[in-house]
């Protein structure tokens, strides 16, 4: 029945709040990880038939669109998208104060369908409208405003706005608010609001605790401390009016300062990280709270590419309704699992030969790094000691290196990262060919993930909380070279589904720069002694290793696992 596709179904249980959400290369409504996950999340939600609906801002003009000059400095332009095209107006408005003014939201629907028939409603809200004024129009336009008080605005649009949203559109049943970080936990005072109204109380006490804390579940994703939005006392009063008895209440503070984090954390029934190492460093930093981890996952039939779907169509049937079944990839003939290999490493150098004018062979090795350009990411960490490259490439076998990734508008260090990694690929030898392509997004990571042969990974542990791509690129029979961390350290059997980089970093503290050249040492060593080797000399056993990442990893680390971990440790 295509028609109850579209309609919100007011008895939906579960609310699931992101300030970013990855729907469409088309939809720039997202700017990386955090956004994918999400995006993967309610797909995972409407193939799994969960009764979730979905919140977040409308993004007008996206996050930005990224040009690379001569120089290789990144350039920023607005990302503008058609909402009308995708999306449809919902009647209701509903109204928060922002620095003493009423602001008036109205929501978009966009339905995110599912694998089989259903869906899964996601509101856009959006301040553009003719009553607000000017200043106030422009604030759901981009994604994390430059300001600490726009930003605090956004939150208060996403979680105060959110639920009045719900609740206008007639969602008086939700049993669990999910708080995909911080950005997200202003939905808690809203609910405390709700409860002091409903109770007639002045204050905030134990019982409104306890009642909000029943129905919130927070995710947090990041041990980076700028990751974890804060505010002075005055940028809350200066935005928020009716403050006063949630200051009092001491439910959001932190060190003296508006802690968005915590207040996810004093509200929240459920709390977890994004990875087992993730929820261990989180439990340390956050010892008076008890902090579970579900590991991430990825959507397999948003990032199998379409030569590799293809082969699972016909040897897996029902795939794309329970991904467990990836494991039955380890019954594919391996030469069927290398045919689609190849097709998705001619698409992806095809797509090289047009956007970046270079002519790349299918028969050398081909590696692909694409993630946000920032500097614990370590893009560079392959590039360190370019003598050692070079020798291992002229010794071992050439090497093809594709690079993508944007950098924050505001991270200076991050695009001085891409402008050194352009400035090398011209000064390469003959048998290293390196290209950074501009404009990572959706469909060019799908192409990267799939086409290449080894996924590359250096952050600096353990800041990488879980990471995704190397997942995506598992799905695609794509093995990842990386430093153990994140998701990697439950993922990686060496030499089976890839290979790890550098000793295994068991402490909470950050690893230390000084250890760069460690890391680096590691991979190359990795390089020559064990990628190149089977890459160059036991082709079937490296097909071998793409059937395991398949089986072993596309089975596992995927959101229908995640979202039923979900569903029955902080939904149920
Ligand atoms: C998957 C994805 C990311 C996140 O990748 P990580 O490995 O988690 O850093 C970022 N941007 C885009 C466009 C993606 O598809």
């Amino acid at each position: 029945m295509p028609s109850d596709n579209y309609a919100i179904d007011t008895a939906t249980s579960i609310a699931y709040f992101s300030m970013e959400v990855a729907l469409a290369s088309s939809l720039p409504t997202y700017a990386g990880g955090l956004g994918v996950l999400a995006g993967d999340t309610i797909r995972a939600a409407a193939d799994l038939k969960v009764p979730m609906i979905a919140i977040s801002l409308l993004h007008r003009r996206g996050h930005f669109q990224q040009t690379l000059d001569a120089d290789g400095w990144q350039h920023e332009a607005p990302a503008q998208w058609e909402v009308g095209r995708y999306a449809t107006e919902q009647d209701p408005r509903v109204r928060v104060r922002l620095a003493g003014r009423d602001v008036q939201l109205r929501a978009w629907l966009y339905d995110v369908p599912g694998c089989c028939e259903r869906s899964v409603p996601l509101l856009l809200l959006d301040a553009d409208l003719a009553e607000n004024r000017p200043e106030d129009r422009r604030l759901t336009d981009r994604l994390y405003l430059g300001s600490r008080e726009d930003r605090l605005a956004q939150e208060v649009i996403l979680g105060v706005g959110g639920v009045r949203m719900l609740r206008a559109l007639g969602l008086n049943q939700i049993a669990r608010f999910h708080m995909n970080e911080g950005h997200a936990a202003l939905l808690v005072a809203e609910l405390l609001r709700e409860h002091m109204h409903t109770h007639g109380k002045q204050e905030v006490d134990a019982e409104a605790v306890s009642a909000v804390k029943a129905q919130c579940v927070f995710t947090t994703h990041t041990p980076i401390a700028a990751g974890h939005d804060r505010f002075t006392h005055e940028q809350l009063r200066a935005v928020i009016e009716e403050q006063a008895a949630l200051e009092r209440s001491g439910l959001f503070e932190h060190d003296g300062m508006l802690n968005m984090t915590y207040a996810g954390l004093n509200l929240s029934q459920y709390i977890n990280g994004v990875a087992e190492r993730h929820g261990q460093v989180s439990q340390h930093m956050y010892a008076s709270y008890v902090i579970d981890a579900i590991t991430n996952g990825v959507h397999a039939g948003t990032w199998t590419g379409p030569h590799m779907a293809k082969v699972f169509d016909r040897h897996i049937k029902g795939w794309r309704e329970d991904y467990f079944d990836l494991r039955y990839a380890a019954g594919i003939p391996i030469e069927v699992i290398g045919q689609a290999h190849v097709q998705a490493k001619v698409a992806l150098l095809e797509h090289l030969r047009k956007t970046a004018g270079v002519a790349w062979s299918p028969d050398v090795l081909t590696i692909g790094f694409a993630r946000r350009a920032t500097a614990y990411k370590r893009p560079d960490l392959l590039l360190s000691d370019l003598d050692r490259l070079e020798s291992i490439a002229s010794s071992h076998g050439a090497l093809q290196i594709v690079y993508a990734g944007k950098a924050h508008p505001e991270d200076h260090a991050g695009k001085k990262i891409i402008q050194r990694i352009i400035q090398i690929s011209r000064q390469l030898p003959d048998c290293i060919r390196l290209v950074y392509l501009p404009e990572y997004d959706m469909d060019l990571a799908r192409l990267l993930v799939s086409g290449v042969d080894v996924w590359l990974n250096t952050p600096r542990p353990p800041l990488e909380a879980s990471g995704t791509s190397g997942m995506k690129a598992a799905l695609n029979g794509v093995p990842s070279l990386s430093v153990l961390d994140g998701w990697w350290l439950e993922g990686c059997i060496e030499g089976v589904t890839g290979w790890a980089i550098g000793p295994e970093h068991t402490g909470v503290e950050t690893r230390p720069e000084t250890d760069d050249y460690e890391d680096a040492e590691s991979l190359y060593d990795k390089l020559q002694s064990a990628v190149l080797p089977l890459f160059y000399n036991d082709p079937l056993d490296f097909l071998e290793v793409r059937r395991h990442s398949i089986a072993l990893n596309g089975s596992f680390f995927n959101t229908h696992r995640m979202l039923q971990q979900y569903v029955v440790r902080a939904y149920l």
